[in-house]
């Protein structure tokens, strides 16, 4: 590598473009003091990376260095130098045979670079010839005075001479970038471990408190599952109790009200009966009055009878048939009294008869009548059972079809119950419930993916869809928990819908499901809204310009995009399956009490018996009376054949004797019958009072033993209705309580509750839950529940910075490696460089001095990689003394000595040399002449000299001349072509 040309425009001196174009052998630039020559060392510094201005021999800025202007030219606005290099032999490793390297500065102190006319950095070209034995720190570019700054620099300023020299400054360069670095990381890992310290106070605290949360929520969750669900059903019940108690009660009112209206009528019956037996009583007073009297009128009647019989004796003249007619008209006149009796026993039995007729009709008529009320309860009855037959075969095959997946494809149904098969949760349509007014929405929505099957992970679907495909039993979609994410609607859009008309909601947010299906519910029903009906459904899908699908609640569906999809619906769905069922089981609930209430008012309205007993004991009474009647019929007809022989013989008697009885005895013997008669008569009736007397005070016993018993069953009943009464209150209370439960601890209404809680297991084992979780929550005493999420961002950035720390750590133990892996590089290369200087700056420097001797010195030979280096020399004849006693013609040739060691042992392309010779006598200058001479095949050489012997060794000579003042100009001298 050489330099092959140097181009400058506006640099100090150089106003006008300049090119300086150089051969690879020894160049000299003459001129006289003040032309420029010294400039075109700055120039070439300056372009390799020099930044010191004082170096480049400025004032103040790099803007120094621009053309300041003279008396005859204005100055410049940038000063520019190029410097072209050969790289033929790929010196220096970069793929160009030529390179240039270029540095402008404008007015306004920027500065650019560029590599082959290409922007660089400064760092770039710095990088470039690091090393390279000519960079900025190397010691091929010796500026004007700076020969003798070798001998007087400290020991320290001169190990760069060595370290340029074995080529560590890449290394230094290195570890000085590792030791900025290991700096920062070190700053940086104060700073984390800071904030991981104030953070590890914190994360313990919330740790705590984010499980008693986490264990709180859970808690809660599962209770408010089964409380709500236990609360409906409760509440449920009790309605249902209350219901049921509410009828009995009503029962029970209309039995007091009937039992109070028939206490009133036999009330009024048992007057009706005491004032028949008062009047009763006042008849047989007056009729025993009457006996009495006719008593006395017999026995008056008898008396005179037996008067006019004794004196009819004496008037008779036959006294026996006369005895005879009067005996047998006395017999006749009894026989026509009994008559006269048997005829009214029969009328009364007639009478008897003709009332027991009627009420036999009467009660046959009542047993029909209660037949009938009979048979029309039991065929309700048998209704309500039909009814439940028919419910529970409904059930039956509900149940059955939603066990057996309803319309799921066969091979959905044959994974879900394979066994082999890990991880397979359920179908979609099992997995989420919904209102039922929704539940056809909810269906449509779905659409095919009411049969996707959720599973655990891709290896479970992998698995289900290898079991499918061996047995060829067909296709199935899966969806695997950990991978499907959710959608969602963008929160403008919702804002927007909540004001629009008959936008019921989104339907991920309306239905039920257990909240690690989440993902998948919010996947498939995340982004569908739900509207009332298809008009509203249109506007609604225009305004948000088709861009989610729409459901309506009777089934028709908007695409996204705005195709609608609609008709009729025939098939069966597990969703509306699933409410039907609930339904069907409660209506059973209802037609079971029903059934009962039936069978108590059934059993409760039997009278057939009480009836049947009743018309038996009047059809006794009947025969009883049928008996009698013939008895005395019997006894009628002969009473009446006594009668009719009694009168032939009167009569017969009566025409054998002439003797008449006397008118008067006539008179009073049937007068005295007539009297006898009446008396009978009236005992027959006091008899009859009598009797009636006993009965109707029997009626009144009885009407007041039932009044007793009414009574009592009327307070029993009302003593009920007050029981009951306090029931419905207790009931009453306790479902406000429950419903208060619902509303202020889960803000829910009964109604909302029964419709979407199922209990799912035994109600004891629910409650004992509910009452385990209570207490349980209530142990936990206050929870904080934002703990939860501040714990998972404490934890993540703690988590966040350990790893940065362990990375800083890791990144720390690093940079010391490579650090230490370069202090060794650089120890050795230093060491192993200043050995070779060492013996060839003895050997150049005996050559120039032709004797004597010189060595180099480490200051600290403990520290290599700061040790400085000392120059000890003695030249010949003198004894070893310090190089600052040295006179300068000596200094200088030292420290060419020490530079031409280094040109010897190292490869340097080029070297720039500004009047290094200068101290230097005509003898020495030769000697510099012929050293320079001796490696001008392996270095290029550019001298800035004034020493004529040193000319005498160049093959180019520049002339520069300032001719226009103050302005460098360049004239060239091929020397060869001289000569
Ligand atoms: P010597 O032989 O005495 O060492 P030289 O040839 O090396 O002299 P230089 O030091 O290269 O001369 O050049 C110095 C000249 O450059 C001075 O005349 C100075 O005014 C001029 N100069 C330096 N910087 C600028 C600048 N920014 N603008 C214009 N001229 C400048």
């Amino acid at each position: 590598m050489y330099l092959k040309e140097i181009k400058t425009s506006g640099f100090k001196s150089f106003a006008d473009k300049v090119s300086i174009n150089l051969d690879n052998n020894i160049t000299c630039i003459v001129g006289p003091n003040g032309s420029g020559k010294s400039n075109i060392v700055d120039a070439v510094k300056w372009v390799m990376g020099e930044q010191s201005i004082k170096t480049l021999r400025g004032s103040n800025s790099m803007t120094d260095v621009i053309f300041q202007g003279s008396a005859s030219r204005h100055a410049q606005n940038i000063a520019s130098v190029t410097l072209v290099f050969d790289n033929t032999d790929s010196y220096l490793k970069v793929p160009y045979t030529e390179i240039s390297v270029t540095r402008k500065v404008y007015k306004s102190g920027e500065n650019e670079y560029f590599i082959n006319n290409e922007p660089c950095r400064l760092k770039d070209i710095q990088d470039l010839f690091l090393d390279s034995g000519v960079g900025k720190y190397a010691f091929n570019i010796i500026s004007q005075g700076e020969i003798a700054k070798i001998i007087s620099d400290s020991p320290q300023e001169r190990r760069s001479i060595i370290e340029e020299a074995a080529g560590v400054l890449k290394y230094k360069k290195r570890k000085e970038e590792a030791l900025k670095k290991l700096d920062r990381t070190n700053e940086n890992l104060t700073r984390v471990k800071d904030i991981i310290s104030e953070l590890e106070n914190q994360i313990e605290p919330l740790e705590e408190q984010s499980i008693k949360a986490k264990e709180y929520l859970k808690l809660t969750t599962g209770l408010e599952e089964v409380e709500i669900a236990l609360l409906a059903s409760d509440i449920t019940k009790l309605n249902n109790e209350l219901k049921e108690i509410e009828a009995k009660k009503q029962e029970l009112e209309s039995d007091i009200a009937s039992i109070s209206n028939s206490s009133s009528k036999e009330d009024i019956e048992k007057e009706t009966k005491k004032q028949e037996l008062e009047n009763i009583n006042i008849r047989l007073t007056e009729l025993n009055n009457e006996l009495l009297r006719l008593t006395k009128e017999e026995e008056r009647l008898n008396g005179e009878k037996n008067i006019i019989k004794e004196r009819s004796k004496y008037d008779a003249k036959d006294t026996k048939v006369h005895d005879n007619i009067s005996s047998l008209k006395e017999k006749q006149l009894i026989i026509n009294n009994k008559l006269l009796s048997l005829q009214t026993d029969l009328d009364i039995l007639n009478n008897k008869l003709l009332e027991n007729d009627k009420l036999i009709i009467e009660k046959k008529k009542e047993i029909e009548d209660n037949l009938d009320n009979k048979n029309s309860v039991t065929s309700l009855l048998y209704l309500k059972q039909k009814e439940i037959t028919d419910i529970e075969y409904k059930i039956k095959s509900l149940e059955t079809f939603i066990d057996e997946g309803g319309n799921t494809p066969v091979s959905v149904k044959k994974v879900l119950t394979n066994p082999r098969i890990r991880g397979i949760h359920n179908i979609i349509s099992k997995l989420v419930d919904i209102k039922e007014d929704y539940a056809l929405a909810l269906e449509i929505a779905l659409g095919g993916a009411k049969d996707y099957i959720v599973v655990e992970d891709p290896n479970t679907a992998k698995e289900a869809i290898n079991y499918l495909k061996e047995n060829k039993i067909g296709r199935a979609t899966f969806f695997p928990l950990n991978v499907i994410k959710p959608r969602y609607v963008d929160p403008e859009i919702k804002n927007e819908l909540s004001s629009l008309n008959g936008f019921i909601g989104i339907l991920g947010e309306l239905v039920n499901y257990e909240e690690k299906y989440k993902n998948i519910i919010y996947n498939q029903l995340g982004n569908v809204l739900l509207v009332d009906n298809i008009d509203n459904a249109n506007i609604i899908s225009k305004k948000i310009n088709n861009r989610y699908k729409i459901v309506t609640i009777t089934g028709e569906l908007i695409n996204v995009g705005g195709s609608i999809t609609g008709g009729n619906f025939i098939t069966r769905s597990i969703i509306g399956e699933k409410r039907e069922l609930e339904n069907l089981k409660l209506k059973k609930q209802t037609l079971i009490q029903e059934l009962k209430q039936i069978d108590n008012q059934i059993a409760s309205k039997d009278l057939s018996n009480k009836l049947e007993q009743e018309l038996l004991s009047l059809e006794k009474d009947k025969q009883l009376n049928l008996e009698l009647l013939s008895s005395k019929k019997e006894t009628q007809v002969l009473t009446k054949q006594d009668y009719e022989r009694i009168t032939l013989e009167l009569n017969n008697l009566t025409d054998l004797s002439n003797d008449t009885l006397k008118e008067e005895e006539d008179r009073i013997i049937v007068k005295y019958y007539e009297t006898i008669n009446i008396k009978e008569s009236i005992k027959r009736n006091i008899e009859e009072l009598l009797n009636k007397k006993e009965e109707i005070s029997k009626t009144i016993d009885e009407l007041e033993a039932k009044f007793r018993l009414s009574n009592n069953d009327l307070r029993e009943k009302e003593n009920d209705i007050k029981d009951i009464e306090i029931r419905k209150a207790k009931i009453s209370v306790k479902i406000d309580n429950m419903l208060e439960i619902l509303s202020n601890t889960y803000q829910m209404t009964y109604e909302h509750a029964f419709a979407n809680y199922i209990l799912e297991i035994d109600e004891d084992i629910a409650r004992k839950n509910v009452n385990e979780l209570r207490s349980r929550i209530k142990k936990l005493g206050v929870v904080n529940i934002a703990s939860i999420e501040e714990y998972e961002r404490v934890k993540t950035r703690y988590d966040f910075l350990n790893n940065q720390s362990n990375d800083l750590e890791e990144a720390i133990k690093t940079l010391l490696n490579i650090i230490d892996g370069l202090d060794k590089v650089m120890k050795t290369e230093f060491i192993n460089t200043f050995k070779i200087v060492e013996e060839e700056f003895d050997k150049v420097f005996k050559k120039l001095f032709g004797g004597g001797y010189a060595t180099l010195k480490l200051t600290d030979k403990e520290d290599i990689l700061n040790t400085g280096v000392d120059i000890v020399v003695t030249p010949p004849g003198k004894k070893l003394s310090t190089i600052t006693l040295l006179s300068g013609g000596e200094k200088t040739l030292t420290a060419i000595s020490l530079l031409f060691a280094i040109l010897n042992i190292k490869n340097i392309p080029f070297c720039i040399f500004d009047e290094v010779e200068a101290a230097l006598d005509e003898a020495n200058v030769d000697i510099f002449g012929k050293f320079v001479k001796k490696m001008e095949d392996k270095t290029q050489f550019i001298i800035v000299t004034h020493k004529k012997k040193t000319m005498e060794y160049a093959k180019v000579l520049y002339g520069i001349t300032m001719q226009e003042s103050g302005v460098s100009k360049l004239v060239s001298v091929r020397l060869e072509e001289l000569k």
